[in-house]
């Protein structure tokens, strides 16, 4: 018996089989926790096929930025399920020209409101709307975060703004939502190479700059991340709340490293 059996997860963010959502649903599924999901509506004809292979005939549309489509989206799941126990959050967007060059030329004002309305205000309206679902169930919201909350990352810019605000929105969220149960985490995940991440520029040099420095000397995988997002939503989690998980292979925990063909120097 897995340790999430019984449990139901909304989880709001899968685009295909290198989403970290993928993951995160591979490991809960693992753990015997029954899934839903929600997408975009380009994305139905690769999300449909993939919740089915983990047992879920649970999908809808839902484009977080749309107070319409999240309003629709928790009425249809009500249907089906009049509650639940865990609300992962793995969305973000930023326009492409906002993760282009210096962080100073590339903010506008525009982009920077589009970067936080969706990578990090959806987080405060999903938590609303599966508060009714969520009360009093002893659950779990998890969100993704990254490094760029707190250190200056190249061409990260405006999202690294719109994590610090995630990282924040998670604290205020669990201070709302811990005395009826629900406990608020997120989780900085080491650099993945999926869709969303494809459109950072030298994101490639990234993932072997991390490789090549940090204490695991490897880059994180989906069943990394998946299996610590499937703990924080567990009882084992049960007294852990408003906290920034790092699943980076200890990245952000070293000052100084030099890749092994130059540590001999
Ligand atoms: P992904 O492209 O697989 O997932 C991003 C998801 O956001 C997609 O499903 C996309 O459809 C969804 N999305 C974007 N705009 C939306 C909107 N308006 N409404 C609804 N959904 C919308 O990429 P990913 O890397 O798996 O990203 C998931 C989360 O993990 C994001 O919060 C991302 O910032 C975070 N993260 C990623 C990395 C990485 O290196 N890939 C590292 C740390 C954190």
């Amino acid at each position: 018996m897995g340790f999430l059996t019984g449990k139901r997860a909304l989880i709001v963010g899968l685009a295909t089989d290198r989403s970290i959502a993928w993951g995160i649903a591979q490991a809960m599924h693992a753990q015997g926790a029954e899934l839903a999901f929600t997408h975009i509506e380009r994305m139905t004809d690769r999300v449909v096929p993939l919740a089915r292979t983990l047992g879920s005939d649970i999908t809808f549309v839902m484009d977080v930025a749309s107070d319409a489509d999240i309003d629709k989206g928790f009425e249809s799941l009500r249907g089906r399920w009049p509650a639940f126990d865990i609300l992962v959050h793995a969305v973000a967007f930023a326009p492409k020209e906002a993760l282009t060059g210096e962080f100073i030329s590339a903010t506008t004002r525009e982009n920077f409101q589009t970067a936080h309305d969706i990578s990090s205000y959806s987080l405060t309206a999903l938590a609303r709307a599966s508060r009714p679902f969520m009360k009093d169930r002893h659950g779990a919201i998890v969100a993704l975060s990254y490094l760029g909350a707190v250190r200056s990352i190249p061409s990260y810019n405006v999202m690294g703004l719109a994590k610090a605000s995630l990282e924040a929105n998670v604290r205020f969220l669990a201070a709302d939502l811990g005395p009826e149960g629900t406990r608020v985490n997120a989780i900085s995940a080491g650099p993945v190479k999926t869709l969303s991440a494809a459109g950072i520029p030298g994101f490639r040099k990234m993932l072997a700059h991390v490789a090549s420095t940090n204490p695991l000397r490897r880059n994180v995988t989906l069943a990394d991340v998946g299996n610590a997002a499937a703990f924080l939503c567990s009882d084992l989690a049960s007294g852990v709340t408003g906290e920034v998980l790092y699943v980076d292979g200890g990245f952000h925990t070293v000052g100084m490293s030099f890749p092994a063909e130059d540590a001999a120097g």
